[in-house]
C-alpha cells in the first residue's frame, strides 16, 4: 500500500495521500471519534467524502483542501444517515451541494434531528463532567477527547447551528468525470443501512467504503447487549464486500480505523460468516 502522510495540523485526524491528489483524514486515535473521511482532486472539482461527527474536524477538511489548493470544495458526499458521518455538514458554506441518496435524506430527517436535540439537552452536563475530568487523576478520556468534546458541545449549542440536509439527491450510480480524474458514486442497499454511497476509482485501484467496511471488526464487535457491529442486513453487506473484494483495488478507505486492503475486507466478511451466516 502506497501511501503518504501529509504535515497537516489537527487535532482530529491524520492526513494521507493515497494516490496523487486523492486523500483519506484518519481520525486520531485518541480524537474521540474513529470515523476515516477523506477528500479528491478530480481536476475541476474538489469533493469531501463524509463531514465527521466533530465540527472541529469538518473545519479542518475546510482548511486542508484550502491548505493544499488555496479554494473551497465543490461538493459533499454523505455516504450514509449515521450521524457520526455528517454533522460536521453545516460547517460548508451552503453554497456547496451535499450527494446523497433520498433515503439516506429521509433516514437524516427521521434520525439526525433527534441525535442533535439530545446533544444539546445534554451538553450542559457533559461539559461539566468534562470540565471535572479534566481535573481528575485519571480521566477515562485522553486529554485531547475532552478537549475536543468541549468544543463539540460548543458548537452543537449555538443557535446558528443547524443540521444540513443533502442538496442533489441520486437514486443511481453517478459517475463524475473530472478533467485529470474520474470517481464512480456506486450506490449499496441494505447494507449497513438501507442505502449507503462508495466512492471507487477504478484507475487509481481505490474505494471510499463508508461503513460497509471497519478497519478492526474482531470478535469484540460480537453480537451482544454492547455488541458494536451495526449492519441492517449482514448477508446482503458480506454479498457487498464480496464483490468489492474481487475488483482491483488496493486501498480500501474504511468508515472507522485505518487504511485497509484486502484483508481487512476479508476479516470483515469472516466476521459475517461467523456470526451472522448460517452454514
Ligand atoms: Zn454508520
Amino acid at each position: 500500500m502506497n501511501y503518504k502522510k501529509l504535515d497537516f495540523e489537527s487535532n482530529y485526524f491524520d492526513l494521507f495521500e493515497i494516490s496523487d491528489g486523492i486523500y483519506a483524514a484518519i481520525s486520531k486515535k485518541d480524537s474521540g471519534s474513529s470515523v476515516s473521511s477523506g477528500f479528491f482532486d478530480l481536476g475541476n472539482y474538489i469533493i469531501i467524502f463524509d463531514t465527521h461527527i466533530y465540527p472541529g474536524a469538518a473545519r479542518d477538511l475546510i482548511n486542508a483542501v484550502k491548505d493544499l489548493y488555496g479554494k473551497d470544495s465543490s461538493f459533499i458526499i454523505n455516504s450514509h444517515f449515521h450521524s457520526d458521518h455528517l454533522l460536521g455538514n453545516c460547517l460548508f458554506p451552503e453554497s456547496t451541494p451535499i450527494i446523497s441518496t433520498p433515503i439516506t435524506l429521509n433516514k437524516i430527517k427521521e434520525v439526525c434531528y433527534d441525535h442533535l436535540k439530545h446533544f444539546q439537552e445534554t451538553a450542559e452536563e457533559e461539559v461539566k463532567k468534562r470540565n471535572e475530568m479534566l481535573n481528575a487523576d485519571n480521566p477515562p478520556f485522553s486529554k485531547q477527547e475532552i478537549y475536543n468534546d468541549l468544543e463539540f458541545y460548543k458548537y452543537v449549542t449555538d443557535p446558528n447551528f443547524k443540521i444540513r440536509l443533502p442538496d442533489f439527491l441520486i437514486n443511481n450510480d453517478l459517475i463524475i468525470n473530472g478533467t485529470e480524474k474520474t470517481v464512480h458514486l456506486i450506490l449499496k442497499s441494505s447494507g449497513h443501512t438501507d442505502s449507503d454511497i462508495i466512492a471507487y476509482f477504478p484507475n487509481e485501484k481505490i474505494c471510499f467504503m463508508g461503513d460497509l467496511l471497519f478497519a478492526d471488526l474482531d470478535d469484540s464487535w460480537a453480537p451482544s447487549e454492547t455488541g458494536r457491529f451495526n449492519a441492517v442486513n449482514p448477508p446482503k453487506l458480506y454479498e457487498i464486500l464480496e464483490s468489492l473484494i474481487k475488483k482491483d483495488i488496493e486501498i480500501y478507505v474504511p468508515g472507522h480505523g485505518d487504511l485497509s486492503t484486502k484483508n481487512e475486507v476479508q476479516m470483515n466478511m469472516d466476521f459475517i460468516k461467523k456470526y451472522y451466516l448460517k452454514e
